[in-house]
């Protein structure tokens, strides 16, 4: 039997027998069984209960033209039937590489002409760390390592990547944390600023970077990474004082500025890429969920052209994966990034959903006693959930307020994630505005269900 077709308790027993969920303690499953996903179109997934959830999250941020996308199954079908597969090695190419290298120059800003493909954005980061490194080393600076990132940042799962993420419990399984990084504060104004306004504090914080390449010394420090918003943090999105000083301070002390747009880019903001909706210029940039939607897995990294001179002059590149440039891969990000401009979807999150669905959450849950703060951009929110909102206190952690709204979530018909005691979503770019009603109101009724059974109603 090909297990297509089984019962729900059936797939579930299977899944925890044989299957080890990424991000999930596997303990969970003694009190409740795995989500079986059988289908989706547009905004909707099922279950294998033939039941219709409303996905608040598109899959895992990254499903951005919403699912079932005929433009994007045929392009996928059209390629594989033609090449399915050839490498991008030594000095081979392929037509779909090579329209999607042209295809991202272009909608990339204004400078980032030079890509490298990867399958994911945990590789795409790896990759940074090589070249980055390697472009100092060719430059005869090959003390220029050290990368800086942020705490609460995410840079992927690899052990690279996870040393350029801030997030201790990452570091502290397995020994993951290399050699060569640096974290420092990350730019939350509503639990770190105290009686700070949000723009002082966000040159604060900014400051602490040039604070730490004093201490390290401009000589060893390669390049600060940060995503714009930062998602699985909790969607932090910095005071608009933050990125302009951090771009100064990189310039000041010519230390590369890595801007990661993995879930930032292809729209979500409102902008093609986070970085514009901050105005500032990256060195190099790392993209991938929303450059596929999720459709296929594939990862880039767009870089200047200070970069690349060195690059074609540092002698042989040695690095690169098998399915760098998958040609099936790249023909469905084509699609994608076609689908997007064809209709006008990034216009779409800046003049209409974007601002609607900021809106309508603050009206919805904002004044609610179980919230804090309402924050993000475009289609990309987080919700602070706090005890007291006087004080800005938090629950205790043992308390899992979010997994606990989260549930009651989901319990409605709706997918929203909880990051630590905050509600993170990020709807596809597609979103109609009666659909971010109905995720505001199923919000605001579980927030109400939550406070009940936390006696704060
Ligand atoms: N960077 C950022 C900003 C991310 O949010 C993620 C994934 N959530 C990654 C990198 C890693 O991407 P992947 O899971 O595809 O390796």
């Amino acid at each position: 039997m090909s297990g297509m077709e089984r019962t729900t308790d059936e797939w579930q027993r299977i899944d925890v027998e044989h299957h080890l969920h990424p991000f999930t303690d596997p303990r969970y499953f003694d009190k409740k069984a795995p989500l079986i996903v059988t289908r989706a179109d547009g905004m909707h997934v099922w279950d294998s209960s033939g039941r219709q959830i409303l996905d608040g999250m598109a899959g895992l941020w990254c499903v951005n033209v919403g699912y079932g996308r005929k433009e994007l199954i045929e392009a996928a079908n059209r390629q594989m039937s033609t090449l399915a597969y050839y490498n991008v090695f030594f000095q081979s190419a392929t037509p779909p590489q090579i329209e999607l290298s042209r295809l991202l120059a272009e909608v990339t800003p204004e400078g980032l002409d030079h890509i490298f493909f990867a399958n994911s954005g945990s590789e795409a980061n790896d990759t940074i760390i090589r070249m980055v490194r390697h472009f100092w080393e060719v430059q005869g600076q090959p003390d220029k390592h050290v990368f800086i990132g942020r705490k609460l940042g995410y840079h992927g799962s690899t052990v690279a990547a996870t040393s350029l993420g801030g997030m201790q419990n990452m570091h502290a399984m397995g020994r993951s944390l290399l050699p060569g990084f640096e974290h420092i504060m990350h730019p939350h104004w509503y639990l770190e600023g105290g009686d700070m306004d949000p723009d002082e504090f966000g040159l604060k914080a900014a400051r602490a970077l040039e604070d730490k390449i004093l201490e390290l010394g401009a000589d060893n420090v390669a390049a600060f990474i940060g995503e714009p918003i930062q998602g699985a943090g909790g969607v932090i999105d910095a005071p608009r004082t933050y990125w302009p000083e951090i771009e100064r301070i990189c310039r000041k002390y010519d230390v590369l500025l890595v801007v990661d747009e993995v879930i930032c880019g292809f729209g979500r903001t409102g902008e093609w890429f986070g970085c514009q909706t901050y105005g500032v210029m990256p060195d190099l940039m790392p993209m991938a969920k929303g450059l596929s939607s999720g459709y296929l897995p594939i990862a880039a990294v767009a870089y200047n052209e200070r970069v690349h001179k060195v690059l074609k002059d540092g002698g042989l590149f040695s690095h690169g994966y098998t399915y760098s440039g998958h040609p099936v891969a790249c023909a469905v990000a084509i699609a994608n990034i076609d689908l997007i401009r064809r209709d006008k979807l990034v216009e779409r999150v800046r003049d209409d959903v974007g601002p609607y669905f900021h809106d309508r959450l603050k009206a919805a849950v904002g004044d609610h006693p179980l919230v804090g703060e309402v924050r993000g951009k475009g289609l990309l929110a987080g919700v602070q959930l706090v005890k007291d909102r006087d004080s800005r206190t938090l629950f205790d952690t043992a308390d899992n307020v979010a997994m606990r709204v989260r549930d009651l979530c989901l319990e409605r018909g709706l997918i929203m994630r909880a990051v630590g005691q905050s509600m993170v979503a990020s709807p596809a770019l597609i979103v109609k505005r009666a659909q971010i009603d109905e995720m505001a109101d199923i919000l605001a009724d579980s927030l109400n269900a939550a406070a009940r059974e936390f006696g704060m109603a």
